[in-house]
Order: structure tokens, then sequence, then C-alpha cells
């Protein structure tokens, strides 16, 4: 009689954060199944692909090819046309977010995860294992994680409450006259409680979008044609952020990673550095749990969800301090702060971490 297969780790979600967890697991000789609902990796784009420094110093192989460009400033635009640019010491890159999730996915593969094209709908404990329930049948598990995005159905199903904020992107990709600088456009009228923003590819092609709580698209097409001087453009990019600290990011023998777990910067939306810092805690806590045969939330907790918070919680509180100030202040006190910052503030500024972390 065949025995039923038991994978030490099933990863629902084949992005970045999953398949980056799922290959350094792999690595280290677990037996990995890696479930995605969608047959072509990184389709349809979430993202704009602007990344600091540390991205590519986490990803050491990053193929050069997935660099589109570099930046190392970032012009601020007032709702009445101040401005002021700011120069950054460490350069940010704009990455192909497509490419970038399909190299870590073949990554995975390489590392000997499996992959099978399926939507996972749900889990049950069944004695020391976890039972995985997808559209195609069920596998079984000693270990779950969801990296299955903002709106994970594994937090649902694990019970980890998941923030209520919420905001909604539309981008697009524009041909035009483009300054080798990153924008951010703020504003009630151009983006409320979020911006819009412009990140150049080169000098005749930018990701030109916009972000609010909800209903972006008026901003959107107002935006496009403020910027472009047509408004014409359908987004190809389309996606939402979920941004706030999740009190549990682990369960009896579960963990979420990334968006999953809410490992977004408040302030910007920036998801990809933090999602790969998180990975490799989330790899070192399976690895321990096998090597201490512990599966329980108290474990999960002290080792990875209390480790990463360790890590990405003092970014995330000082995002979420960023927001509050900078996004509920009205349109005249944002041009009177910038007013100040061109005045006095570029060189404190130039210091500004993109990621909000030391180190
Ligand atoms: C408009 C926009 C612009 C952004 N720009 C930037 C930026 O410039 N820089 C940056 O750092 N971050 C940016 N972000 C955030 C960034 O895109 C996310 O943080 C990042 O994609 C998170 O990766 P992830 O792997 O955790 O989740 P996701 O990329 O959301 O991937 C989740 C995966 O899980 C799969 N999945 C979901 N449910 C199931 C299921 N039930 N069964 C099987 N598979 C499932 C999905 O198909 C998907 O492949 C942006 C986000 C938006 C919306």
């Amino acid at each position: 009689m065949k025995m039923e297969e038991i994978y030490d780790v099933i990863i629902v979600g084949g992005a970045l954060a999953g398949s980056r967890t799922a290959g350094l697991i792999a690595k280290n000789g677990r037996k990995v199944l890696l479930i995605e609902e969608h047959e072509n990796i990184g389709v349809p784009c979430k993202c704009t692909g602007l990344v600091s420094w540390r991205t590519p110093e986490i990803l050491k192989n990053l193929p050069k090819k997935l660099i589109v460009n570099k930046l190392d400033t970032g012009k601020f635009n007032a709702p009445d046309g101040t401005s002021f640019v700011l120069k950054s010491k460490k350069v940010a890159y704009v990455l192909d977010r497509t490419g970038l999730d399909k190299f870590l996915f073949d990554q995975a593969i390489k590392s000997g995860v499996e992959v099978r094209t399926e939507h996972f709908e749900d889990f049950q404990y069944v004695d020391d294992n976890v039972e995985v329930r997808t559209n195609k049948g069920s596998h079984k598990t000693k270990i779950l994680i969801g990296a299955d995005g903002a709106n994970s159905i594994v937090a649902e199903k694990a019970n980890l409450e998941m923030p209520k904020n919420i905001f909604v992107g539309l981008q697009t990709t524009a041909a035009g006259n483009f300054q080798q600088h990153a924008e951010l456009w703020f504003g009630r009228n151009t983006a409320p409680n979020f911006f819009a923003w412009v990140v150049p590819e080169n000098n005749e092609l930018a990701r030109i979008g916009v972000s609010t709580p909800s209903s972006p698209k008026p901003y959107y097409e107002r935006f496009l044609e403020a910027r472009l001087g047509h408004n014409g453009l359908k987004p190809d990019v389309a996606g939402i952020i979920r941004y706030g600290i999740m009190k549990d990011t682990v369960n009896d023998r579960v963990m979420l990673v990334g968006d999953a777990a809410c490992q977004v910067k408040p302030f910007s939306g920036g998801g990809i550095t933090y999602g790969l810092i998180a990975a490799q805690i989330c790899a070192d806590a399976v690895e321990k749990a096998f090597e201490e045969n512990r599966f329980d939330y108290d474990f999960f907790k002290k080792h990875y969800d209390t480790e990463w918070k360790n890590k990405l919680l003092p970014g995330i509180r000082k995002g979420l301090l960023l927001r509050t100030v900078l996004y509920n202040l009205p349109d005249f006190h944002v041009n009177l702060l910038f007013k100040g910052i061109k005045l006095f503030g570029n060189n404190i500024l130039s210091n500004f971490d993109f990621d909000l972390l030391s180190g």
C-alpha cells in the first residue's frame, strides 16, 4: 500500500514572499510544496517595483537584467506646487517586479520545491499534521505557511485577524519626458490619505500611479491628465495594500509571511524588502521547529512572530506615525511644511532611510 505523502511545509502563495520562503526552507533539505493559484507567476503585477538598497543586498544573486533603473533622488510635491528634491546617500532600485517573482520562483524550484497550481480553500488539524484543502484535493503537512497576500485566506482560516486599514493602487506605464527622480505628489485632490507617484524607468517611460483608501479611479484619471495632459491609459497594475500591526501572525503549525502578515511600510505601502527580511526569519523558525520537534503557537510566537517584529516593528511604527501626521494634515499645512523643508530640512532628510529601519 502506498504511504500517504506528508510534506514538511506547505506554502500558499508563489509570489515574492512565498517563493523566497519556500526556496530557503527547501535549501535546508525540507520537503516543501508551494501552492499558487496562478499559472503565470508574478502576473497580474500588483507593484511599482521601487525598493531600497536592502533588496539587492539580501538577494545577492539578483540578475542585473531585473534592475530597470537606479534613482538617488526623490521629488516631493505639495498641493500648491511647492516642491523639494531629496538626494539619498544610497540609491533606490526600480525592479522588474514580475521578473523578480519569476526569479524567486525558479530559485525555489531549483532548491527542490514542488509546485501545484491550485487554489487554497481551508485547512484542519488532523492528528499531528495539517490537512490542507484546495480546489483540486487535499495535502498533508507538518507546517502551513500563508504567503497569500493582503487578503490572506490562510490568515482568515487560522483566526489571525488582519487590520482593516487598506488602500487601493492603480498604475500605468506611460511615455513622456521624465527626469531621473521618483516624484511623490500629495494633496486631498490628488490622492487623499496617500500620494500619487511617477517612477521613471528611463527618460522616456515611467510608472505612474495613485493610491487612496478606496476608489482611486477618478484620482488616477485626474493625475494622468495633470501629469501627462491626457488620461486615456488603462492601468496595468492594480492591487490593495493592507497595513498595520497584527497581534499574531502565527498559530499552532501556522505562520504568515509577506503581505499576509502585513509586513508592509505603512507610509509608502512598500512590502518587498520587509517580506524578504521576514522570509529568512520564517525559514529559520521552520528549521528550529524541526530540530526541537515543536510546532505549537508558543514556539512560533517566540521564534517567528517576536523575531520578525523585533526587526520590522520599529519601521512599521515610524511609518504609522508618519502616516498619521502627514496624511491627516489639511493641504494648507502640507504646503507650509514643504516650504519649511525646502528652506531648512534638506540636509537632515538626506539621511532618511527609505525602509525606516536602522542598520
Ligand atoms: C499599486 C501597488 C504598488 C506597490 N508598489 C510597491 C513598491 O514600489 N515597492 C514595494 O516594496 N512594494 C510595493 N507594493 C507592495 C508589494 O507589491 C507587496 O508588498 C508584495 O507584493 C507582497 O508580496 P507577497 O508575496 O507577500 O504577496 P503577493 O504579491 O500579493 O502574492 C500573493 C500570492 O498568493 C497567491 N494567492 C493568493 N490567494 C491564494 C489562494 N487562496 N491559493 C493559492 N494562491 C493564492 C496570489 O496569486 C499571489 O501570487 C505595491 C503594492 C501595490 C498594490
